[in-house]
């Protein structure tokens, strides 16, 4: 008798799905950071319920990471329970309504849905992010954002109970979700309502240019975590950091990029810490220039003092 195959009812031991000292550059777009003291990536509810009652019990903070595309982690070693949500992928199809996990990535969101010739999410192609990730930032780009579309969210909070959020427009704003002013909860899974059989040449049209519009302004050329700032109301950041003369200007390996001076990019081994003082030099010079106070839209993880 095969004695490796877990059952779904088996019960689920902490140290099968909880690692120590885990590298967190490796799940980041900017290939940073220093290790997660404590680490898991559940695979299903069951499981994420078990690395939550263990961070309850030993009173760790948990830490969410989606695909870590919007984060700025440190290089030091990151307290607490980091929680990845990447391997929670599953997705069902009801009529005009798409729900998945939150841990499946938008493309791959995008592509489903546009197979099953639903029209609704192809504006966010591109965005290398999480449909968590993406809900709690409120992810858009070229006029379009995840909340457009949403239904409704399901979510968990740390005592363990699951909870839904209808879709209510006046939640969301420019990078702002309610959930980031809730006591941290875990997105679990979100409903989108969707245009069914709509999927058009144009959609098709709106998805490759967002695609090729970012590989054209350079956006890809080293990693990154996206734009580092909000724009401020009525300006845009990267043309604040321009006139203050910080294209092409770098600390170690962490450089502005020279095409959309919101990006800082690691050229090669840039830290975090390198990257974390060009944006606090950039917040500086943006300060004296135009009395502006630039916000970070990228998340700061860890200890930067
Ligand atoms: C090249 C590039 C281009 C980009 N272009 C855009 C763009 O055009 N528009 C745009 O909006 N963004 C853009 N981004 C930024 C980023 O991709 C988005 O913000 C994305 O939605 C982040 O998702 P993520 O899964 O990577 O989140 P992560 O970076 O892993 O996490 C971001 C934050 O969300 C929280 N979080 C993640 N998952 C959950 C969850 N399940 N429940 C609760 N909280 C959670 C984390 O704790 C963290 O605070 C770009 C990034 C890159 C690298």
């Amino acid at each position: 008798m095969n004695n490796n195959v877990s059952h779904e009812d088996e019960k689920i031991k902490f140290e099968d799905i909880i690692q120590t000292d885990v590298p967190l550059a490796q799940y980041t777009t900017m290939k940073i950071g220093g290790k997660a003291k404590y680490f898991c990536a559940p695979g299903r509810y069951e499981e994420f319920i078990v690395a939550i009652n263990y961070a309850k019990e030993n009173n760790l903070k948990i830490n969410l990471l989606g695909l870590g595309s919007n984060l700025l982690i440190s290089d030091k070693p990151i307290d607490g329970l980091t929680i990845r949500t990447s391997k929670l992928c599953r997705y069902s199809i009801r009529g005009n309504i798409f729900s998945c996990r939150a841990g499946m990535s938008l493309d791959r969101a995008i592509n489903i849905t546009q197979n099953d010739g639903m029209l609704g999410l192809e504006g966010l192609n591109g965005i290398p992010g999480s449909i968590g990730g993406a809900i709690y930032g409120n992810a858009g780009a070229y006029g379009y954002t995840i909340s457009d579309r949403l239904l409704y969210v399901d979510y968990i909070t740390f005592d363990g109970k699951s909870h839904r959020m209808d879709r209510n427009g006046e939640d969301f704003g420019y990078r702002d979700s309610p959930f980031k002013h809730m006591e941290k909860v875990m997105i679990f899974e979100a409903g989108f309502f969707l245009d069914k059989n709509k999927y058009s040449t144009f959609a098709k049209q709106v998805k490759d240019n967002n695609t090729k519009n970012r590989i054209t302004k350079g956006l890809l050329t080293y990693p990154s975590a996206g734009s580092i700032f909000k724009n401020p109301k009525d300006e845009i950041a990267g043309k604040l950091i321009e006139a203050c003369g910080l294209k092409n200007y770098s600390v170690g390996d962490a450089i502005i990029c020279d095409t959309h001076a919101n990006y800082i990019m690691n050229k090669n081994k840039a830290t975090s810490d390198d990257v974390y003082k060009l944006s606090q030099i950039c917040k500086e010079k943006v300060m004296q220039k135009f009395n502006i106070e630039l916000e970070y839209e990228v998340q700061l993880l860890g200890d930067f003092s």
